[in-house]
């Protein structure tokens, strides 16, 4: 039961409903303050916090003259928040105010405590949100509820993931449901499958951007559609299907009921594509003549895409798609055959719709996610304009960033605070200012980044400890938890998804070379995995095993370990406390990949393939690179390149200690690993990229169209 909030800190609850807490340290400070085991044990859910936490702990809190100044500070960012004033955006573009802008995504990872997320899209979406709240760019999320989340992750004996539903109580996220006139649970109405379903929209606060979030949990549904929206990425293509209208089409009504008008309109990956086939009927149905429509859409419009792998965009039979829509080409004003144009793919079978090419269609403005993933995307693509050379089709690039308020660490912060100004928060953009970075202490930042390895291998052996006693695992089990594993030890890190073109378990191809790098006593390595496999993708379910059983094969030692139930509070852990970040992508698959980016804040440099975005970040100094740039891969050989790199360069540069103990030249790998991240990949200069090249021209139009013909 939720204690009484004493008056001098009655802010707390508000606090905890906006997720901007999670981003600005003081706030996260002002919690852990107040009870520091209490907040970990909640897994830094505030309002959790807020309800276990003990009456004489607020009351002591209350009574300590540091507790409340630090909460009148962030009262007074809370406030501020509510206005754009002094933003960026604001100052760049102030005959812009009040306009909006749309962005839909199927999913939004912004904290581990709202499971409405799978991965890298989510977290980027999450991101995107984040930085346009502080720059002041005025968007508006659009993205469903999914009330049991993506799934929790348990592996058995035999290294077979178990998936098992991700329960959570909404009551403890800060998300609040909306009504509609009158009272009415529900927003809007969308056709699919034959029947009228009612959408209930919530909304969630991520600084000053608002996410409506869809339901179809409600009474007034026919019973088979209330769960459609309850899980994210589950079932097969006809759940897909109606997810997928339901967030396009009912997003867009969700948005007029609340008498929103964007002025531009951005569909993050091609789920959210029906949001512009829906607008195309809004304008047909107030009169405009469809072609004039669908080029009003594409005027307003950006589409971003986000993996060359074929799973990655969804077509659907032509047949089933009617079904759920209905007869809906009636109400815009052309033939069945003209509405199956739109997600016509010139080259795979011409009897689906292809979310992609729809979004391709519809949007002028497409883009790729980094450098390479623009090459490779222009090459997919180059059906749809044909007799284009492929550098002449017109789909360019952002290259994705991350939020660093998110993903830095506090210690690593401190050492900014003292080397590059207290003000350094408000001078990312400032190249300069990355710069000085080179100047920080090598041994305050080492004893920072060995502190934040503890934590993490703490909590690795606690989490064993609790499987051990909790689930009475076996001992070999326990090894392959991680409790064998040496804070001194050259740690890497390898946390992603197990999709096949990954390759987790690309090290293992020569044991006998890995086992020789793992055991060797003057200078041990040690490698710590954690990731999901989509719970269809059995090839990826296969690949987790292997290195499952690999973590429990005594010839390694111990020091191979798998960390269970991957989501975005082990990936923090991980990406601050690792030594050495590694990534594997076959070229060309990895559109961008962001997790290197995380830790490269944090002081963690990457070693990996040439592919994504490390084709850009990669520059010699900052981490290590396989391959060349738009080379394709063979396992074998990358492997023994894997190899020879960590032998010859990584590992000796590791240990190489100076009299004081400091490696020295890894210190330095380090630190320019932190600056080109801080230069070049954070959200913040991303969201400026979309905003500047895509939003405002969106808004402003004019700019001349150039659809595909194909
Ligand atoms: C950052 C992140 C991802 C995406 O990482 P990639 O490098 O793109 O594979 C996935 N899951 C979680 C939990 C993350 O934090």
């Amino acid at each position: 039961m939720n204690a009484p909030l004493p008056p001098r800190l009655a802010g707390l609850a508000q606090i905890a409903r906006n997720l901007s807490w999670s981003w600005h340290r003081d706030a996260r400070a002002l919690y852990r303050g107040i009870d520091e085991r209490l907040w970990h044990a909640v897994k830094h859910n505030p309002l959790r916090f807020l309800r276990e936490v003990s009456a004489e702990r607020l009351e002591a809190a209350a009574g300590d003259q540091r507790v409340v100044d630090r909460y009148a500070e962030i009262m007074r960012w809370s406030r501020h928040e509510q206005t754009t004033q002094g933003t960026w955006f604001a100052k760049a573009w102030p005959e812009l105010r009040g306009k909006t802008i749309a962005y839909f995504c199927a999913e939004f990872g912004l904290h581990a405590s709202v499971p409405i997320y799978s991965g890298g899209l989510g977290i980027l979406a999450g991101d995107h949100c984040k930085a346009a709240s502080d720059l002041g760019v005025p968007l508006v999320g659009v993205g469903i509820l999914y009330r049991n989340g993506y799934f929790d992750q348990g592996i058995n004996a035999d290294g077979r993931q178990q998936d098992t539903d991700e329960r959570y109580d909404i009551s403890l996220t800060p998300i609040t449901p909306l009504t509609g006139p009158g009272g009415v649970p529900y927003l809007a109405t969308v056709p699919c499958f034959g029947r009228d379903v009612r959408i209930r929209a919530w909304r969630l606060d991520v600084g000053r951007v608002p996410i409506y979030l869809l339901d179809t949990d409600i009474e007034e549904n026919h019973a088979d559609d209330r769960p459609l929206l309850s899980k994210l990425y589950a079932g097969g293509p006809a759940l897909r299907l109606r997810q997928e209208w339901l967030l396009g089409v009912g997003g867009v009504r969700v948005l007029r009921a609340l008498d929103l008008q964007p002025s531009a309109w951005h569909a993050n990956e091609g789920h959210a594509a029906f949001m512009l086939v829906e607008r195309v009927r809004e304008f047909v149905a107030a009169g405009v003549p469809y072609d004039e429509a669908v080029s009003r859409v594409r005027g307003s419009s950006s589409f971003t895409t986000h993996t060359p792998v074929p799973a990655g965009h969804d077509m659907f039979g032509q047949a089933q798609v009617a079904e759920c829509s209905g007869p809906v080409w009636e109400e815009m004003g052309i033939t069945r055959e003209q509405f199956f144009e739109m997600g016509h793919h010139p080259v795979v079978d011409s009897g689906t719709f292809h979310m992609t090419a729809a979004a391709i269609r519809l949007s002028q403005r497409v883009n790729g996610v980094s450098r390479r993933h623009g090459v490779v995307t222009r090459e997919l693509w180059t059906s749809l304009w044909p007799g284009r050379a492929v550098d002449e089709v017109p789909i360019g690039h952002v290259t994705n960033g991350v939020h660093l308020a998110t993903w830095m660490a506090n210690q690593v912060m401190h050492i900014f605070d003292e080397y590059l100004g207290a003000n350094w928060g408000n001078q990312l953009d400032d190249p300069k200012m990355w710069d000085k970075i080179m100047d920080a202490d090598d041994a305050t930042l080492w004893h920072a980044h060995v502190n934040l390895k503890g934590v993490l291998l703490n909590l690795i052996r606690e989490e064993a400890r609790r499987a051990f006693v909790g689930r009475s695992l076996e001992a070999l089990q326990i090894v392959g938890a991680g409790v064998m594993l040496d804070p001194n030890i050259l740690t890497i890190g390898f946390a992603r998804r197990f999709a096949t073109y990954k390759r987790a378990s690309l090290i293992f191809r020569d044991p006998d070379r890995l086992h020789a790098l793992l055991t060797n006593a003057a200078a041990p390595v040690q490698i710590v995995f954690a990731g999901k496999a989509h719970p269809a993708d059995n090839p990826g379910k296969d690949i987790l095993q292997q290195v499952y059983q690999y973590t429990r094969d005594p010839r390694f030692e111990g020091r191979v370990a798998f960390v269970e139930d991957y989501d975005m509070h082990l990936s923090h852990l991980l990406v601050q406390g690792v030594d050495l970040w590694m990534n594997l992508p076959k070229v060309p698959m990895e559109a961008s990949g962001t997790s290197g980016m995380k830790a490269a804040l944090n002081g963690v440099p990457q070693l990996g393939t040439i592919d994504g975005w490390w084709e850009e970040g990669y520059d010699g100094t900052n981490g290590w690179a396989i391959g060349e740039a738009g080379v394709v891969d063979d396992d074998e050989v990358t492997a023994d390149r894997l190899y020879t790199l960590l032998e010859t360069e990584v590992v000796p540069r590791f240990y190489a200690r100076d009299e004081h103990a400091l490696p020295r030249e890894w210190i330095t790998t380090m630190k320019r690993a932190i600056r080109e991240a801080g230069m070049h990949f954070t959200a913040h200069r991303m969201v400026r990229d979309y905003a500047r090249d895509f939003y405002v021209p969106s808004i402003l139009g004019g700019t001349p169209d150039d659809p595909p013909t194909g």
